[in-house]
């Protein structure tokens, strides 16, 4: 199905200090590899004439599912060893919002904030109750030991041993942590339909080693997530405390609407302002026309993007995907 308007689809994976150097050409591709998956599913939602929701939604539950991101299968560990799951929707036509955080049982969150945005009058639940309304709606319900992963656990317990919360984008030098401790990964979608709307969605595990129910951007409606077909659909990753206190997503979004920025130097003025506070990281943006901008403050950010096409495109470095 094919009415000759633009489809889109942008993804990220994550943005933070992944050095050319220490990744291995094996780990690369598993990488390029999972976000090809992702791009080429959600592809086929868009390009059957499905919604832009639905495309999000099946782009990020491949990465949720895979053990390589920071979100559902392979999320990071609390301090006190749990996993602790944040995520967020949002639809451009309607700004109908759901968000969940704090889960520990939801096998896809983004599905989760999907039923609360279309099944509940409310925009964000958390814990147990996120957890029964999600049971309730029928999605898959699994064991908190399903999130496991040895090498996520083996970070919580170097990042006890240092006694610090750890921003999966750190590359302090006075506490060397090795790529692997380092290995970030929200995940994130924005997309456009067929029918002229977009979609913005997030998930991630959060920080290692957060403590007392932390909570990042990732599932705030305007920090982490927005979309409006008035403007933009935008999806951040990176130091979420920054981008909380930056209204990031939804100052992009503003930007574009309101002062007619072009969305690359939108992105930018958001991540100088993020920058401006202490924080880094990473935003992907897409417009009504099919325009889109990946832009990052770090030394990597892993996203890809397809097209009407069907070519897929995938980056980790600068200067490798056109936005
Ligand atoms: N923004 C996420 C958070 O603060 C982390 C990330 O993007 O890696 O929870």
């Amino acid at each position: 199905m094919d009415n000759g308007l633009p489809i889109r689809l942008v993804i990220h994976g994550g943005a933070g200090a992944i050095s050319r150097s220490k990744l291995t050409a094996e780990r690369e591709l598993a990488y390029r590899q999972t976000l090809a998956e992702s791009l080429t599913v959600g592809h086929a939602v868009l390009q059957a004439g499905g919604s832009s929701v639905d495309a999000v939604i099946a782009a990020i539950v491949v990465m949720e599912d895979s053990p390589l991101f920071n979100a559902g299968k392979g999320a990071v560990f609390t301090h006190a060893g749990r996993n602790e799951l944040d995520a967020s929707i949002m639809e451009g036509a309607t700004r109908l919002a759901g968000a969940i955080a704090g889960v520990t049982t939801i096998r896809n969150p983004i599905r989760a904030a999907h039923a609360v945005m279309t099944k509940s009058t409310h925009v964000m639940l958390i814990g147990h109750g996120a957890e029964a309304f999600a049971a309730e709606q029928g999605l898959e319900i699994v064991d908190p030991t399903y999130f496991y992963t040895q090498h996520r656990w083996d970070q919580l317990q170097k990042a006890i041993a240092k006694d610090r919360i750890m921003l999966d984008h750190d590359n302090d030098s006075d506490t060397p942590l090795s790529d692997e401790d380092q290995k970030r990964g929200t995940v994130g979608a924005v997309a456009l339909d067929r029918y002229g709307n977009l979609a913005a969605g997030t998930s991630t595990g959060g920080l290692t080693n957060k403590r007392y129910g932390r909570v990042g951007d990732s599932p705030i409606i305007g920090a982490g997530t927005y979309a409006d077909n008035r403007s933009v659909a935008v999806s951040a990753t990176g130091t979420g405390e920054m981008f909380i206190r930056t209204a990031a997503a939804f100052n992009t979004a503003a930007q574009a609407r309101l002062l007619n920025t072009p969305i690359a130097d939108a992105a930018d003025n958001t991540l100088a302002e993020i920058a401006a506070i202490g924080g880094d990281g990473g935003l992907i943006v897409l417009d009504a026309l099919g325009h889109y901008a990946t832009r990052f403050n770090t030394q990597g950010m892993y996203c890809g993007t397809i097209g009407n096409d069907g070519t897929v495109w995938t980056g980790i470095f600068p200067g490798e995907l056109n936005g």
